[in-house]
């Protein structure tokens, strides 16, 4: 039977990139997010590589909605194979202009959906006794850059919660990593690189030079496939026992 995996926040950026690697990996998908598109995202993914797919809308605000996706998962596949909590938002402002909102909308996205999707997907996983669960965090899980107050809690706090889950999951043969990577050029990125250069006054090429690389040592963003193979193998079978780590793949930039 082929595996499955849901991969919340797949329907853009890195989300989709993974989505297509799995696919074509062989894995059946469940797709995630909030673009009105979605049910046709997931389709030309099936499509693309052979595989089955359903696209579910469950906002990763609310946790009933996450347990709706999880059981449709197992209902609809038999198994959960492989969860990848990816789905995430950004907003920058310093501390003291900080929306409370937009606090809680990044800690409930960034951070809680991941409780509430590896609590929905546990008992199955429990049961057969395989289970993988990827986190993607970032190089700001494990240091921070200024007016991200939210964003940097929130996966700061994922990797902790990647601890937890890799301790108690190693007796049932599930594991739990954190990815954190430096920047990848997504939409949550060009959105960033737009509201940087107004409030620099910069060129957006500027900014990408000058502000967004500055800390990585390798001067390039970096490229979803290589997030997508590192997800693979972390998913395989013979990555059993590497569980509990935050891997950089940022560019040496928390190498500093
Ligand atoms: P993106 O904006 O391209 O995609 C975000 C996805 O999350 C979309 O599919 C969106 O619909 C979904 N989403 C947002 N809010 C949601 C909600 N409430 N419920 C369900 N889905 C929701 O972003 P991206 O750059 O691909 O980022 C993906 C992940 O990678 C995020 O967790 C982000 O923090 C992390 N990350 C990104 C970068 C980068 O440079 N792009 C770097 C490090 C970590």
């Amino acid at each position: 039977m082929s595996k499955t995996a849901i991969i919340t926040g797949s329907t853009s950026g890195i989300g989709l990139g993974l989505a297509h690697a799995f696919a074509a990996a062989g894995y059946n998908l469940v797709l995630n997010g909030l673009e009105a598109n979605g049910p046709e995202i997931a389709a030309e993914v099936a499509a693309a590589h052979d595989i089955e797919a359903f696209f579910s809308p469950a906002n990763m605000l609310d946790p009933a909605q996450i347990r709706q996706m999880a059981a449709e998962a197992e209902q609809r596949f038999g198994q959960v194979d492989v969860l990848i909590n990816n789905a995430g938002i950004q907003h920058v402002a310093p501390i003291d202009e900080f929306p409370e909102q937009q606090w809680d909308r990044i800690i409930g996205v960034n951070l809680s959906s991941a409780f509430h999707t590896s609590k929905a997907v546990w008992p199955g996983m429990k049961k057969r006794g395989f289970g993988r669960i990827i986190n993607i965090a970032s190089v700001h899980g494990l240091r921070a850059s200024e007016y991200k107050a939210a964003y940097i809690a929130a996966k700061h706090g994922i990797i902790g919660l990647t601890k937890v889950l890799a301790l108690e999951g190693a007796p049932l043969g599930i594991t739990c990593n954190a990815i954190c990577p430096g920047y990848v050029r997504t939409p949550l990125v060009e959105g960033q690189i737009k509201d940087q250069a107004k409030a620099h006054g910069m060129s957006e090429a500027e900014v990408v030079e000058k502000v967004m690389l500055k800390k990585q040592a390798v001067k390039a963003f970096i490229d979803v496939e290589l997030l997508a193979e590192l997800a693979i193998f972390l998913a395989s079978k013979e990555a059993k026992t590497l569980t509990g780590a935050a891997l950089p793949v940022d560019g040496g930039w928390s190498a500093q």
